[in-house]
Parts: C-alpha cells; sequence; structure tokens
C-alpha cells in the first residue's frame, strides 16, 4: 500500500517546486557562510531565491549588494524584500528602481516590523505606504513584478481576528500580488485551514508554506513566542534535552523538517519556500527527500538576461 504514497512516486520530484530564503551577511565571514551555501543549493534549480531586508531598512545596502551578487554570479533568479518602514513613498519607489535597473523581476513586498524589532508598535512612515497592500499596488505600478507577500497560517499577532488578516490578504491579491508565503508553522493542519479559508474568502493566489527547518530549537522557540507562531508540545518535547547535543539536535531537526515536507506533499502542496537562515545542509537534504536533484549549474548571470 505504502509504495503509493504520492511523496514515494519516482517523479514526485518534478511535481515540486522550491524557493529559498536568505539575509544578507554582516561581515566577511557570514559572507563566506552565504557563498557557500548558495553554490550548495544552486544545482537545486529553485523557482527563486530571495533576500531579505532587515527591520527598519537597516540592511538596504547589504539586501542590494546580495541581489546584485546573485545576480552576476549565478544563474539564480534573485527577488528583493522590501518594506515600508521609516521611508516616504518616493524613498521606497527610488529603492525598487534601482533594484528593477539591475534586472530584478521578483519582489516580496512586506509591510515590515518596526526598526525596534518584532513586537515594539508600529508607526507608519507619514508619508510611506502604511501596510503590504499598499506597497504591492505601488510595485506594480512601477513595473510588470512577480510579487510575493506574507500569510500567517496562525494569525498576525498585531491582527485583532482572522478576518481582518483575510481581508489584508485579499487586498495584496487584488492590487496584484503573484503569492503569497506564510510565516513558519510546525502544524501542517493549521495551514490546511487556513488555505481553505483564505479560498472561501475569495482568495485565490497561491499559499505557499514557509518551512524553517530548526537549525537551533531555543531560538526558534523566543522567535515564535515574538511572531505569533505556536510551538507544539511534542515538537519542544523532540527536542528536549539536546541543547548541548548539536549532532543529536542536528538529526532530529532533519528528521522533523522532513516529516512536515513529506506530509504536506500527501496533502497535494506543490511549492515550497524554505527559510535558510543561510545553511544548506537541511534544506538540501528535505530537497533530496522530495526528488529534488542537483542540477549542472547554468552560466553565471543568465537569470539577469
Ligand atoms: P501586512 O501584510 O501589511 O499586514 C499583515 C497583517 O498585520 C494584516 O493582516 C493586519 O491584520 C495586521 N496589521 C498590519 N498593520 C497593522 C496595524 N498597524 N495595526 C494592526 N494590525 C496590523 N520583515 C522584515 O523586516 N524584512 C523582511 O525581509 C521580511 N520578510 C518576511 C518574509 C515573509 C515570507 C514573512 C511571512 C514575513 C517577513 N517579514 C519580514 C516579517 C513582516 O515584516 C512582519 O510580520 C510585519 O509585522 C508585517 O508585515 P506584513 O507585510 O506581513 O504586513
Amino acid at each position: 500500500m505504502n509504495q503509493f504514497r504520492f511523496s514515494r512516486r519516482p517523479d514526485i520530484g518534478d511535481k515540486i517546486r522550491v524557493s529559498f530564503e536568505f539575509f544578507p551577511p554582516k561581515n566577511d565571514e557570514m559572507e563566506a557562510r552565504l557563498w557557500d551555501t548558495v553554490t550548495r543549493l544552486e544545482p537545486l534549480r529553485p523557482k527563486f531565491v530571495s533576500v531579505t531586508y532587515g527591520a527598519g531598512g537597516s540592511t538596504r545596502e547589504r539586501t542590494a549588494r546580495t541581489v546584485k551578487r546573485i545576480l552576476t554570479e549565478t544563474a539564480l533568479t534573485p527577488a528583493a524584500h522590501m518594506t515600508c518602514v521609516n521611508a516616504a513613498r518616493h524613498e521606497v519607489d527610488a529603492v525598487v528602481q534601482e533594484f528593477a535597473d539591475m534586472g530584478v523581476k521578483r519582489f516580496v513586498a512586506l509591510r515590515g516590523d518596526p526598526a525596534e524589532g518584532v513586537g515594539a508598535a508600529y508607526q507608519p512612515h507619514p508619508d510611506g505606504y502604511a501596510n503590504g497592500a499598499e506597497l504591492v499596488g505601488a510595485l506594480k505600478g512601477i513595473g510588470d513584478f512577480d510579487i510575493s507577500v506574507s500569510a500567517y497560517p496562525e494569525k498576525h499577532p498585531e491582527s485583532p481576528d482572522f478576518a481582518t488578516d483575510f481581508d489584508m490578504l485579499k487586498r495584496k491579491a487584488d492590487n496584484g500580488a503573484t503569492r503569497a508565503i506564510t510565516q513558519f508553522f510546525f502544524d501542517n493542519d493549521l495551514y490546511e485551514r487556513y488555505v481553505e479559508k483564505a479560498r472561501r474568502a475569495g482568495i485565490y493566489i497561491p499559499i505557499v508554506p514557509g518551512i524553517l527547518p530548526v537549525h537551533n530549537f531555543t531560538q526558534v522557540a523566543n522567535f515564535s513566542s515574538r511572531c505569533g507562531a505556536l510551538v507544539p508540545a511534542w515538537l519542544a518535547e523532540r527536542f528536549d534535552g539536546l541543547q548541548n547535543d548539536p549532532q543529536t539536535h542536528a538529526l532530529v531537526a532533519s528528521a522533523v523538517a522532513a516529516e512536515q515536507v513529506l506530509d504536506l506533499v500527501e496533502r497535494g502542496v506543490g511549492d515550497f519556500h524554505f527559510y535558510t537562515m543561510n545553511r544548506a545542509d537541511l534544506v538540501f537534504a528535505i530537497c533530496h527527500m522530495i526528488g529534488i536533484r542537483s542540477h549542472e549549474v547554468e552560466a553565471a548571470g543568465s537569470a539577469a538576461a
């Protein structure tokens, strides 16, 4: 019976598309690690790779430099994250135009978090875009970009209710978003219910699950509590006692992520966005399990053409 599982079909890799998220490096050592990761993941031919934009636009230069390097030194298609934080509309538009001039055709459009970090009260810039939906509209006014937006299977922490969240997601879709990428989650039922509710709310764009391999459970648990993602008791139990045992922690993390992704494949999910944390191993292994194999790397810079 088991060999008929969807995730065990020999052609499963042809039916799945992946994208990878990186953050811009802060120093030479981190830069070297990022490029090792990019080099290792590039042959998996992701649909795109995205580069985050730090709180308050704090990484603007580094995001641009990383995107540029991806365009010129790899065959990957980069997507630049953009936020509305601490910037007037004309400033955001100018950054978008700079990316477009570089050859960027994909963006991840976000309201963003305050410069003080996740959890601080958000104050829109008086002349700025107020939220993700307004930013999507502005991007579409500048060019015919592929635009990803955020979605929150467990509700955005500032949102009073799911209805408000769906209203915002629908506005982003109506303004031209191509797809939504979810905040990470560990309970696939929550994701499935969220997608069903979104469809009922008239939102028809793909809602791609964002997968976070748990490289460091303590860090993930701290971050989760701030961004409203639930860490189920069973997950905490699996990592319990492994704080000082990195080898076992990595093996458990790999098993947990594989279990989650394979279950989503069984539920019919075909697109995955991986929060790589600029590390390749876990993501590479999970991709391998869902049939995504290395291909010869094309000539550098062909994605920009
Ligand atoms: P929006 O889509 O504008 O709003 C999301 C929800 O929050 C809305 O549904 C609404 O209900 C609620 N909301 C928004 N504004 C308010 C308000 N003023 N009062 C009450 N409720 C409100 N952050 C970064 O800084 N840089 C990144 O590169 C980055 N990348 C991300 C990538 C993904 C895939 C995801 C899921 C998140 C990312 N974030 C990033 C985090 C994101 O910026 C935060 O979650 C932020 O708090 C909301 O941004 P948004 O675009 O989701 O907001």
